[in-house]
């Protein structure tokens, strides 16, 4: 998170288009370029280059996991590391969401956008590992690995970031996330349970709502999403990832 150095850093970019310009078209003297100073370190992770259509790489994926809230409707973007027009639709909604220049090209503006959205642990700033795990604090005895089931949660962080903020940064409480098969067993979860996964969150009603919060979710990438009027979810919202979508909220007109 790097909201303190924004404004400066705002500055050097805009100084630093005006060199790029005079660079590029030929001017006579050589300026210096402060593009050290522009990419500067982020505590969770700092991009090496600006990405667009056609990239590919381990950058490439952690960019998808940060705009994974904005596959579009009913959809859920890849994390393949493959730059294709899913991560370019994905990006450009992320910009628009930001009020960036929205051109689905990952460069300082949005990069900075991310920085200043994630904390050095490299959850998104409004969610936290702790909030989506009650059951345990390693992450074992799931139906993954522990490694797995906490890299799940965080994609569903992303996912909840771009909920709660489309539905105007008010906060959205997550009242269970990861279960191990003990945790989901002694809370009732279905046997097929994606909170045994990691990527599982149910939700409280907040300020927002039950409906307004599942309605929102359908934009956010939760190919599964239970609530009112579901069997057991009339007090809670469940959004997770899975193969197919299921969507089921008949109180909500989902
Ligand atoms: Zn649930």
């Amino acid at each position: 998170m790097r909201k303190i150095i924004l404004p400066v850093l705002a500055g050097l970019l805009a100084a630093c288009t005006a060199v790029t310009v005079a660079v590029g078209s030929a001017a006579a003297e050589p300026e210096p370029v402060a593009t050290q100073d522009v990419h500067a370190s982020d505590g969770c992770y700092t991009w090496p280059r600006n990405l667009s259509q056609g990239a590919s790489g381990e950058d490439v994926r952690q960019l998808q996991i940060r705009v994974s809230g904005y596959p579009g409707y009913g959809a859920v973007l890849a994390l393949d590391g493959q730059f294709g027009p899913g991560t370019k639709a994905a990006v450009t909604r992320f910009q628009q969401a930001y009020g960036l220049s929205a051109d689905g090209v990952a460069g300082p503006q949005t990069f900075s956008t991310i920085y200043a959205l994630q904390d050095d642990d490299c959850t998104p700033v409004n969610f936290a590992y702790p909030e989506l795990n009650h059951c345990n604090s390693d992450w074992s005895g799931g139906m993954v690995s522990a490694s797995q089931a906490r890299a799940n949660a965080l994609v569903t962080m992303w996912k909840l970031q771009a909920l709660r903020h489309a539905l105007g940064d008010r906060p959205i409480g997550v009242n269970s996330g990861f279960r191990s098969v003990a945790c989901n067993n002694a809370a009732g979860g279905a046997a097929n349970s994606r909170h045994m996964y990691g990527d599982a969150a149910d939700l409280a009603a907040g300020s927002q709502g039950f409906c307004t919060i599942a309605q929102q979710a359908r934009n956010h990438g939760f190919s599964e999403l239970l609530g009112p009027g579901y069997p057991d979810h009339n007090d809670h919202v469940h959004v997770a990832n899975r193969s197919g979508q299921f969507w089921s909220a008949p109180n909500c007109g989902i």
